[in-house]
């Protein structure tokens, strides 16, 4: 059975992380999406390129072919979550994360540096 992926981490889709390690270290950029297992995609981190060769498409209902044009595609791969640390937005810098859990039992985020909560962004589906 396949399950949901469920992420043990702080990290969510829309945060600001920095990168730790690899060859785009002390980059930043924000979580476009997670992979399982354990894995992130950062936008403009990690890019690799693809070469794609222009094609031609027939288009049903049409009788000319669109043409891809081909070219360098730049992809952003998936990095391993050990290698981002979210960005506290009071210290600008890569934090560890706590989670503090108010008196409602709602748990939030907070930096171990400064304590600020960071709260995860709205990101609309
Ligand atoms: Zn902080």
């Amino acid at each position: 059975m396949r399950s949901e992926y469920q992420t043990s981490t702080v990290i969510r889709v829309g945060d600001t992380v920095a990168i730790l390690s690899g060859k785009d270290a002390g980059k930043r950029g924000t979580v476009e999406r997670l992979v399982n297992p354990g894995r992130v995609v950062v936008t403009g981190v990690n890019i690799s390129k693809k070469h794609q060769k222009p094609r031609q498409k027939m288009s049903s209902g049409s009788q000319t072919p669109t043409v891809d044009k081909g070219g360098i595609l730049e992809i952003a791969s998936p990095l391993d979550l050990a290698k981002v640390a979210l960005v506290c937005t009071k210290c600008d810098r890569p934090v560890r994360i706590k989670m503090a859990v108010a008196a409602d039992g709602k748990k939030s985020r907070q930096c171990s540096r400064c304590a600020a909560t960071i709260a995860h962004k709205e990101v609309s589906k």
